[in-house]
This record gives structure tokens, C-alpha cells and sequence, in this order.
């Protein structure tokens, strides 16, 4: 069998070779064939001269494709699917934070006929707010969106051919991964291994970035969100004629008596932020929309190395 490596690499230079070498002594010790596909992702450092240079080392097990700039890793992991020929596809991070030492066992579970396995990281070592969070958005996310989505579960996986074939039959523009894998289905497995910090380099996550991935994962499956929008609409103007109807009475019983210019404020400000919420929910689907039609490729490539005669 023959087995394909897709690693993004996004500014990772300072951890490339080591990756490439430690990949590489994994995978030589297997009875396979392989090959190690890598995703320039527009990096402004040396990682495309690195990328070069390993495939002239290695010209029958190396490849990379180089973005014409910066897409992220989303467009980068799908030209990675694209690329690889292989009967399965292991997606990796090129920082180590996904062991290498673990492709044996997913060859093996895979072996037994599964599509997806899956390695499930633990959270240590995270930060604890960004544990907190995460741990709040999957509770939420899962009550929110209809396919399943778990904590510590993340791009490290093995995917058999048809997982592989059916995830590149999604063309849609807008991709949330994650979202993605487990809508496809097939036959999953789990297992779970310790969590590693990044060997070299920096995270290319900010706040702000994990903020934006969170809203996409909400609104990336279905209109759920825009039904709950309604929901609580209903419920606050419920909630209002309720309290119409008791000020009445009271001022037919009192008479007028308080200003009451303090319901007023709350009442205008907490509905006005809550309809431009709504009106921004609306116009986050209207803009998806506008992206499909649009149909630009994910990923322009700048640059390509590596034997493509074999493609299928
Ligand atoms: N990555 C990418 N494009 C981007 C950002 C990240 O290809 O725009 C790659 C990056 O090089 C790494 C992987 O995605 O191989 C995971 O990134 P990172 O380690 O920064 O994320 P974290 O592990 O902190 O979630
Ligand atoms: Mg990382």
C-alpha cells in the first residue's frame, strides 16, 4: 500500500527539517510505500527554500505545492487531499505537535478497516482560558449544529481513499473542516494520545482567529442559529407584552406615578444590540452566499515539485 503524508506549513522553518527527519524515520520503518506532500501556505520565511531543498533530497518521496499567498490552512490541507495519490491519507501540522511515532498504530486500525482514525489530543499544557473556551463552545457548538463535533479533536487523522475521495467532493468555499469530517461519516475510530507543545516556532492562532473559527463552526452547517434568533425574538416580545400588561394595571390601580425612563434605556439598548446581532447573523449567511457564487478557487499555486506522473 502506499500512504500519503499532507502537512500545511505556514512560516515553519525553524521546525521543517526536523519534522521532514523525524517523518521520515517513522515511515522507513514501515512495509509501505509513501510520500510526503507539503502545503506552502504563502510563508514569508524560508520554509518554501527548505521545501525546495527537501525535495531535492528526497525527489521520489517529496512533494510540495506553494501558494501564490497566504489562504490558510483550510485551502491548504484541501491541496493536500488533492495532491496525495496515495490508499490513505495521514493530515499532519508540521510543528510535531502530531507525533509521528502514531502513524503505526493508525496503519493498523486503518488495516482493520476503518476510514477515519482519529488521534484525540488531551489539553494539557493549553492555556486554561483557552481550555475554558473550548470546552464551552463544543458544548454549545454541539447543541447548535447537527453533525458532531468533539473537544481535542482536530486535523490529526488517517483517512482512507473514500474518505478522501467524498471530502474532495465538497467544493464548497467556505470549509470548516472539522465540520466536514464528520459529516462525511464512514467507519471512525478514536484513540487518544498525550498532547505535545510545539517543537520550534510560534502558534498562528490569535484570539481573535479562534473567535472568527468558532462563529464559522456555528454557522458553517445549518440555518440553526438564524432559528434560534427567532426563538428569542419570540421570547422577548413575549416577555414585553407580559410587562405592558402588568404596567397597565398598575396605572390604572396607582395612576401614573414613576418615569420609568430606566425600563426605556434597557429595553432599547438590550433590543437594539440584539437586532444588530440578528441583522449580522443574516448578512454572515447573505456573505456566504455571496462567496459560493462567486466560485473562486480556495488556492492559487505559485510553485510545484514532485512526480506527478502517477496520479490517478
Ligand atoms: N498553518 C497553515 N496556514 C495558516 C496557519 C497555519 O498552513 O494560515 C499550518 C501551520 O504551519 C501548522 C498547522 O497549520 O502546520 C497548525 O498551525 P499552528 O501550530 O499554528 O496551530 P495550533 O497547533 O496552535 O492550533
Ligand atoms: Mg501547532
Amino acid at each position: 500500500m502506499r500512504l500519503s503524508i499532507v502537512v500545511p506549513c505556514y512560516n515553519e522553518e525553524a521546525v521543517l527539517q526536523l519534522f521532514d527527519a523525524k517523518i521520515r524515520e517513522t515511515l522507513d520503518e514501515l512495509p509501505i510505500e509513501y510520500e510526503v506532500c507539503y502545503v506552502d501556505d504563502g510563508s514569508r520565511d524560508g520554509t518554501l527554500n527548505l521545501l525546495r531543498t527537501l525535495a531535492k533530497d528526497n525527489p521520489e518521496t517529496t512533494r510540495y505545492v506553494s501558494f501564490s499567498r497566504n489562504f490558510g490552512k483550510e485551502a491548504g490541507m484541501l491541496a493536500g487531499l488533492q495532491e496525495a495519490t496515495g490508499d490513505a491519507v495521514v493530515l499532519m501540522d508540521a510543528d510535531l505537535q502530531h507525533p509521528p511515532a502514531l502513524i503505526p498504530r493508525m496503519l493498523e486500525l486503518y488495516q482493520h478497516g476503518h476510514d477515519q482514525v482519529i488521534a484525540r489530543r488531551s489539553r494539557d499544557g493549553d492555556k486554561f482560558v483557552r481550555t475554558l473556551f473550548s470546552k464551552l463552545y463544543y458544548r454549545l457548538i454541539n447543541r447548535a449544529v447537527d453533525v458532531e463535533l468533539t473537544d481535542g479533536v482536530g486535523d490529526f487523522r488517517l483517512l482512507s481513499r473514500q474518505a478522501v475521495d467524498a471530502l474532495l467532493s465538497l467544493q464548497e468555499y467556505n470549509r470548516f473542516s472539522k465540520g466536514l469530517f464528520s459529516w462525511i461519516g464512514f467507519d471512525t475510530v478514536t484513540f487518544d494520545y498525550q498532547n505535545a507543545s510545539r517543537e520550534a516556532g510560534e502558534t498562528k492562532w490569535r484570539f481573535s482567529s479562534l473567535l472568527n473559527y468558532a462563529i464559522d463552526g456555528l454557522i458553517s452547517f445549518n440555518n440553526r442559529p438564524l432559528r434560534l434568533g427567532i426563538h428569542v425574538g419570540l421570547l422577548l416580545s413575549a416577555l414585553a407584552f407580559a410587562y405592558a400588561a402588568v404596567i397597565t394595571v398598575l396605572a390604572i390601580v396607582n395612576g401614573i406615578t414613576a418615569p420609568g425612563y430606566v425600563t426605556l434605556l434597557v429595553a432599547i439598548v438590550g433590543l437594539g444590540g440584539l437586532q444588530m446581532a440578528m441583522i449580522g447573523l443574516v448578512g454572515e449567511y447573505i456573505g456566504r452566499i455571496y462567496y459560493e457564487t462567486k466560485r473562486r478557487p480556495h488556492f492559487l499555486v505559485k510553485e510545484r515539485a514532485g512526480d506527478r506522473l502517477d496520479r490517478r
